[in-house]
């Protein structure tokens, strides 16, 4: 066995002492070399994970938190590394896993072969430890690019999705959940609920406070009505003051003393704003349905909610006289 372990490419990995070493799995079934990339990659600041079949290999990076760095010897027992490749492909998890296949095969058919398959490089044995370390090194950049890739389009969902101010969801959005509701209500046949909530005399508070405290009113509106929502409500900023709540599954009666419990929620306590305490109220309109499309939902609890503008604010209104489903 020939491969090298020049002295300067033993040296640690100078990693932040914050960071915890990175899991890489070595799978390899050749107990020297098995030994020699446990030495090595511990040396480099790495936490090894030792696979010594094809098999065990497979198990390890199916399983949920599977390293995300690897390095797979070609032949192995159970299972060789090109069918690993393959396999960790095809099911296209995130995050990514980088693959480095050990091979001591060197005709390009092989190696063609290898890439095909998913393999992201190869080093053929024996090695030098040095080259290994630096395309480990070429890996971990890549997953490092990677990561901040899925941040960055996971913070634009967050832009696409949820409203800036409050945090919680946008208009499209809520309206969006809605639709859903509705397409699984009508296959359940259980009802879905909306409660439309409007903030009472809010240009008061804009005016005489300043927008600083209009806004740090809305925030906390919003906290609120989050705060007193069940957990599988959805509750959506759907314009200025107004905001929607989708309760799937709930009929008008318990919609309705749940829009109750928001109008509380609201009217409880003083808001704090920079300006100062300020009593807040909203108004609220309800309605149900199994079967009505989401827009005669949303309009029926807009109608409901100039109703109790109309009688006069801080209140709950809902267009039907006794519980029951409303028709369309
Ligand atoms: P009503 O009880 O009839 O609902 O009266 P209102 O004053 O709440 O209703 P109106 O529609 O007259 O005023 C709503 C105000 O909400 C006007 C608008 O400037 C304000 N507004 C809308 N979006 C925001 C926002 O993001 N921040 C702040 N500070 N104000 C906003
Ligand atoms: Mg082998
Ligand atoms: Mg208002
Ligand atoms: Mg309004």
């Amino acid at each position: 066995m020939t491969t090298s372990i020049a002295a300067d490419a033993i040296q640690p990995l100078a990693l932040p002492s914050s960071a915890p070493p990175m899991r890489v799995l070595a799978a390899e079934d050749n107990p020297v070399f098995q030994s020699m990339l446990r030495t090595m990659l511990t040396k480099w600041g790495y936490l090894p994970v030792i696979a010594r079949s094809g098999t065990e290999a497979w198990r390890v990076l199916e399983s949920e938190d599977a390293p995300r760095l690897a390095v797979l010897d070609w032949m192995m027992p159970g299972m060789d590394g090109v069918e690993i490749c393959r396999r960790v492909r095809d099911a296209n998890r995130e995050p990514y896993i980088y693959i480095l296949l050990l091979t001591a095969r060197t005709e390009s058919q092989d190696l063609i072969k290898g890439m095909d398959a998913g393999a992201d490089d190869y080093l053929t044995k024996p090695f030098n430890a040095h080259e290994l370390r630096v395309r480990l090194h070429a890996g971990r950049r890549i997953l490092d690019l990677q990561e901040e890739l899925l941040k960055a389009r996971e913070a634009l969902r967050e832009q696409a999705t949820h409203d800036g101010l409050t945090g919680l969801l946008n208009r499209s959005s809520i309206l969006e959940g809605l639709d859903d509701e509705i397409s699984r209500a009508a296959r359940s046949n259980q009802p879905v609920s909306v409660i439309m909530a409007d903030l009472d005399r809010f240009k008061l508070v804009n005016d005489t406070h300043g927008h600083v405290a209009g806004d740090a009113v809305l925030r906390e509106a919003a906290l609120r009505l989050k705060s007193s929502a069940r957990r599988y409500d959805s509750v959506g900023r759907y314009g200025g003051e107004e905001f929607l709540i989708v309760l799937p599954g709930c009929d008008a009666a318990a919609a309705v003393a749940q829009a109750k419990r928001m109008r509380d929620a609201i009217a409880a306590t003083p808001f704090l704003t920079p300006s100062e305490p300020l009593l807040v109220t909203a108004s609220l309109g309800v309605s149900c349905s199994s079967h009505c499309p989401p827009e005669y939902l949303v309009h029926q609890a807009d109608e409901a909610l100039y109703a109790a503008k109309a009688g006069g604010r801080n209140r709950v209104v809902a267009p039907f006289v006794t519980p029951g489903l409303t028709g369309c």
